[in-house]
């Protein structure tokens, strides 16, 4: 494992002083983490489910980071949360994916936070919307806060899948892209809701090059009150850790980064022709579009649409371009170019 991967280990939720202990201890012996996480205040969707034990487990969490000298990281979804925490010396918050998806409680909570030499680990909202995302990470850039994270933890399903929640890592990915500076931590507990797929996760997560994961571990999870099903007992988290290829980043391998730069030079060169076939293309569609105009024919021609799919898909090599990505980019494709006929019909200059 790189040394500066972060590892966010500890139970969902803080239960009671025996639990945050026996989890902490056990974690201290099995592997190294860089912080303790628990829950001290639960955002559940119903009001009879466990909703945290409250500020009086901050007293524990404090301990945890004196006796076992881990900084601790929990939740906090207001100010009058964030109060609390800086009062017990917690070292970080993270911003659950309800919260963030609200910014009248993000600059809440930026508020209360500023000026205190705190770590921010910011959730994705629960919907994949990455404006919201980046919002609330700008909040706190905005507001001269320090040590920013991001924390991956998926998004709203929409439709039943095997997992509590959808990855859509081109979400983090394009995050990554717009904030360089900022790590991302992938937390494969909340997306998968189970634990058998916690390790594919992970590895998903350090093959995108994220820089942590914070994985849910209880001493024993069969006692847990919340996400019982995703939590980890100690021993599972430190196989999990050596299970995991933490590969390379490759800059050390010159060999290695000869060949790799020839073929992103063929790579840029094919993108260059793709971009100018496409610009080609559209004049074509737009000197087809201002013929429909002229003679006042309708736009949408299905049957040459269907032979479009049917040729093109047949011409395909399937062993080099699978028939469902082909069939996407027709379609986009396919969309653009009605929009732009649609826009030649309907200008009236
Ligand atoms: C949590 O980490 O325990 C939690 C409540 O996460 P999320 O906000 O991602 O649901
Ligand atoms: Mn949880």
């Amino acid at each position: 494992m790189h040394k500066d991967f972060i590892i966010i280990a500890g139970p969902c939720s803080v239960e009671n002083e025996e639990q945050v202990l026996k989890t902490a201890s056990a974690l201290k012996k099995s592997i190294k983490i860089d912080f303790f996480r628990a829950g001290i205040w639960k955002p559940r969707t119903h009001p009879c489910e466990f909703e945290g034990i409250g500020h009086k487990g901050l007293e524990w969490l404090k301990n945890v980071q004196i006796d076992f000298n881990i900084p601790v990281i929990t939740e906090a979804g207001s100010s009058f949360h964030v109060e609390k925490i800086l009062l017990y010396d917690i070292k970080a918050v993270w911003i659950g994916a309800r919260t963030v998806a609200n910014p009248f409680s993000v600059q809440e909570i930026v508020d209360s936070i500023k000026g205190n030499n705190i770590s921010v680990f910011v959730k994705n909202p629960i919907y994949p919307d990455i404006e919201l995302w980046s919002g609330a990470i700008e909040r706190f850039l905005n507001a001269g806060i320090k040590n920013i994270y991001a924390i991956h933890r998926g998004f709203y399903p929409f439709q039943k899948i095997n997992m509590r929640n959808v990855p859509r890592w081109e979400i983090p990915i394009e995050l990554a892209r717009r904030f360089p500076d900022i790590k991302i931590i992938c937390d494969p507990s909340h997306i998968s809701g189970k634990k058998e797929y916690i390790k594919e996760i992970s590895q998903k997560a350090i093959d995108l090059n994220m820089s942590g994961l914070m994985i849910e571990a209880h001493y024993n999870p069969e006692l847990a009150l919340s996400d019982k099903e995703q939590q980890l007992t100690p021993d599972e988290l430190k196989q999990l850790i050596q299970d995991l290829n933490f590969r390379k980043t490759g800059k050390e391998n010159p060999d290695f980064l000869v060949s790799l730069e020839n073929l992103r030079e063929k790579i840029d060169v094919l993108d260059f022709q793709m971009i100018d076939m496409m610009e080609h293309r559209f004049k074509l569609v737009d000197e087809i579009g201002k013929l429909k105009k002229e003679n006042n024919v309708i736009i949408l021609q299905l049957e040459r649409w269907k032979k479009i799919i049917e040729s093109r898909l047949k011409y395909a090599n399937q062993d080099h371009i699978s028939k469902e990505f082909l069939l996407k980019i027709l379609q986009m494709i396919h969309k653009e170019s009605i929009q732009r006929q649609n826009n030649i019909m309907n200008n009236t200059d």
